[in-house]
């Protein structure tokens, strides 16, 4: 909550005086025209000053200043700047000091406004007409013509020409403010920045000290939500307030009649009014200090009509900043500023601690509750949090449930997050234990910047789910080096599948005795551009884990289905292709559909393809691999369970399955002649075999020793180095010529 401070309020007090601001609106329009009078014969300001006394032109009365020669006008109008009209003599110090002064007032001093009345005692001294036009002197006259009527009427006519002019001059100037001001200010970002410039463009275009205020109103929001979005001078005090609240009455009514009408309001203070409709609009008040003329209020209202497409755009500007920084629901910065930053405080790291927070089975209470309710979860979590973790740490939502915090060591730390969710939340009635899992760096431990150092919490968030739903991880440099390093795999992996860097390898598997081929294992192999060879056991774990085995899995089947085909067309009608296949495939809901289309789309019978699957997957949830497996089943496949021997199968689970093979893990072959132990493993493998009625193939086998014991200990089958490497698709044809 925002409470304003007692002092304030006691200030805001001070200032609202009405009396003091309508004094100061209302002052009267009352300046005299300044009139300098150079001449060197003192009866002739004498009499100038008596003839025109009491008179006024154009409801303002005349005020005279007096040189008595050229060099003291020179000073004087060094130091005037407001006159109105020169009478001047020519003829003083010297026979054209008039002459002098003219091309003094016009070259040097600029005066392009003030006019000039050449006065003359003697007609012979005329200026040519080329002086009089070039130094844009406003009428010659020999002192002998002005009489007090021709005198007055020159005096008016220049006076009216000067007023003119500076009308003029003011105009040309407002419209070039207006121009540049509101190129200037399209080009603000942010409404206030926006509403600042406004307000001091308006005093420069008035000629006054940036004094006033804007206030906004976007998006058509009630009333009581315009704020006072920039203010200067005296009223700065109130930037950031709501209009409601401000104390000065006079101001206070004045936005608030001018928002209402919308319109720019001139009297008692100048109001100006900027609408984009949708209820979108600003009002800006100015303390002007003088009631406006026509001028003023045509500049302003070219103003407004200007700047109203520069407002438009920084509210759809700041509105798009909005959205991309804010999260709307829990009005908290979202990851993007987040990261913004992580990478500021990373200018001094020491101490502070980045800390995600993720709230454990959040999409359980979705489910269970609705998102209203969810989201209501979310927002106490959020009220809690900010309550507990204190006025110095800096709070974003990066994920659905997923928070950043950004704070010391001892503030953000596991404790501090198991004090915030160690009690029930109430939630729309409802008493909710929630827990939360945390992944922390500690900035200085880390290398990484902005979003990278969001990754690094990201991964000891991982590391702490792994480990225990509510528990806390600190990261550390081998965590990241790792993950980095799998997540560029992951990326070359993604571009080098979609580039065609991928392709099978076939190894063939043969009769142990005969040596006779019965068929060959598909196997997935990787290029990469700069010829080097990625092996599986890396990237096919990566594809597993991020969901591309479903398309690369997919890529191997229709592969090895085309080879089988080939295969078939050559005369080998009882080639058996083996295909591997992960967990991830296996589990995902396609899996059977893409198996039957690629068996319809390479007009293939599935009996002869062997899906390898292995040994842990066949012992996972048994109710899955059984549905599974019946599926594969239907379509005719045969299954081999892969790396047999390496994982712990319970018998009575293997019995249940249908499977065909039982494939004995290189590991256990190659160990086979020095080690009773891995003979044991193989002996054990052939055994289980025999006893559930599956063949046993084994694999890895290098040297005529293997295959003699194995062949001793009953199995058949088998594929490694001895017989053949793997081999690319063209190779296998001519291979199996031989
Ligand atoms: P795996 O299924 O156990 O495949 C047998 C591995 O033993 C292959 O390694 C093969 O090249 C290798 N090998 C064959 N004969 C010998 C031998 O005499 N001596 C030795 N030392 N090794 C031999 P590879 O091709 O590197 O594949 C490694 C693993 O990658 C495979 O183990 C399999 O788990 C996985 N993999 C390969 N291709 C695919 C695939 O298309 N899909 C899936 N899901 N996994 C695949
Ligand atoms: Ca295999
Ligand atoms: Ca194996």
């Amino acid at each position: 909550m925002h409470e304003t401070p007692a002092a304030d309020d006691d200030l805001l007090e001070l200032l609202d005086e009405p009396e003091h601001a309508d004094a100061d609106l209302h002052r009267p329009h009352d300046r005299p025209w300044r009139i300098l009078i150079v001449d060197d014969d003192g009866d002739v300001h004498k009499a100038t000053e008596l003839a025109m006394q009491g008179l006024t032109v154009e409801g303002q009365p005349l005020v005279f200043l007096h040189a008595t020669s050229a060099a003291q006008a020179r000073q004087m109008l060094g130091s005037e700047d407001d006159l109105a009209v020169v009478l001047l003599d020519v003829v003083m110090e010297s026979e054209d000091a008039g002459l002098q002064l003219v091309r003094h007032i016009r070259d040097e001093l600029g005066m392009s406004a003030l006019r000039i009345v050449l006065r003359t005692g003697q007609p012979g001294y005329a200026p040519e007409i080329e002086t009089v036009q070039a130094y844009d002197i406003n009428d010659y006259k020999t002192k002998s013509e002005l009489t007090r009527t021709r005198l007055y009427t020159v005096l008016t006519a220049a006076v009216r020409s000067y007023r003119q002019i500076c009308a003029l001059e003011a105009n040309r100037r407002g419209l070039e403010m207006i121009v540049e001001s509101s190129t200037s200010l399209s080009r603000m970002r942010g409404l206030s920045r926006f509403a600042e410039g406004v307000v001091t463009q308006l005093c420069a275009l008035l000629g006054i000290l940036p004094e006033g205020l804007v206030c906004a109103q976007v998006n058509g929001e009630t009333p009581e939500e315009v704020r006072i979005v920039a203010a200067a001078g005296q009223y700065s005090g109130l930037i950031d307030r709501p209009l409601a609240q401000v104390k000065i009455t006079t101001v206070r009514e004045r936005l608030e009649r001018c928002l209402d009408e919308q319109r720019n309001l001139y009297e008692n203070g100048t109001c100006l009014y900027f609408g984009m409709g949708n209820g979108r609009a600003m009002a800006a008040l100015v303390d002007v200090g003088r009631e406006l003329d026509e001028l003023d209020q045509q500049l302003l209202r070219a103003f407004c009509s200007n700047i109203a497409v520069g407002f438009e755009n920084v509210v759809l500007y700041s509105q798009l900043l909005d959205q991309a920084y804010n999260d709307p629901l829990l009005r908290l910065p979202n990851r993007n500023r987040f990261v913004e930053l992580l990478d500021k405080n990373l200018k001094d790291p020491a101490g502070v601690t980045l800390a995600l927070i993720d709230i454990d089975d959040f999409s359980d209470i979705n489910d269970a509750f609705g998102h209203h309710f969810g989201d209501q979860v979310l927002q106490a979590v959020t009220h809690r949090m900010s309550e507990m973790l204190g006025l110095n740490t800096a709070m974003a939502r990066v994920g659905a449930d997923t928070f950043g915090v950004l704070g010391e060591h001892a503030k953000v730390c596991p404790d501090s997050v198991q004090a915030v969710f160690a009690d029930p939340f109430i939630v729309a009635g409802e008493r909710l234990q929630l827990s939360a899992t945390t992944g922390l760096v500690r900035l200085s431990e880390s290398k990484a910047v902005g979003s990278e150092l969001l990754l690094d919490a990201q991964i000891a968030l991982k590391r702490a789910k792994q480990q225990q739903r509510g528990s806390s991880q600190y990261f550390s440099a081998a965590m990241g080096s790792d993950a980095r390093e799998r997540f560029k795999l992951l990326k070359g992996l993604r571009a080098g599948f979609e580039e065609n860097q991928l392709f099978v390898v076939y190894q063939p598997q043969v009769d142990l005795d005969s040596a006779r081929v019965i068929g060959a294992e598909a196997l997935l192999r990787w290029r990469t551009p700069e010829d080097r060879f990625i092996p599986p056991d890396q990237f096919i774990p990566l594809a597993e884990q991020s969901g591309l085995i479903i398309p690369i899995g997919e890529f191997v089947m229709r592969a090895a289905c085309a080879q089988l085909r080939k295969m078939q067309r050559l005369g080998h009608t009882d080639f058996r292709m083996a295909v591997n296949v992960s967990m991830a495939q296996f589990r995902h809901p396609g899996f059977i559909d893409m198996l039957a289309r690629a068996l319809h789309d390479s007009g293939v019978a599935g009996h002869n393809i062997e899906l390898e699957i292995t040994e842990s997957m066949a012992m996972d949830d048994a109710d899955l691999v059984l549905r599974v497996l019946a599926g594969i089943k239907r379509l005719g496949f045969s299954v081999a369970i892969d790396d047999f021997g390496t994982g712990f199968s319970s018998l009575s689970q293997l019995r249940q399955l249908q499977v065909d093979r039982l494939k004995i893990d290189r590991a256990f072959v190659q160990e086979a002649q020095s080690s009773s132990a891995g003979s044991t493993i193989a002996q054990m493998v052939v055994n289980l075999g025999r006893g559930l009625g599956l063949t046993v193939i084994a694999e890895g086998i290098e040297t005529e020793e293997q295959r003699r014991y194995l062949i001793g200990l009953g199995c058949h089958e088998g594929q490694g180095w001895l017989f053949a490497r793997p081999m690319p698709a063209e190779q296998l044809e001519t291979w199996m010529q031989r």
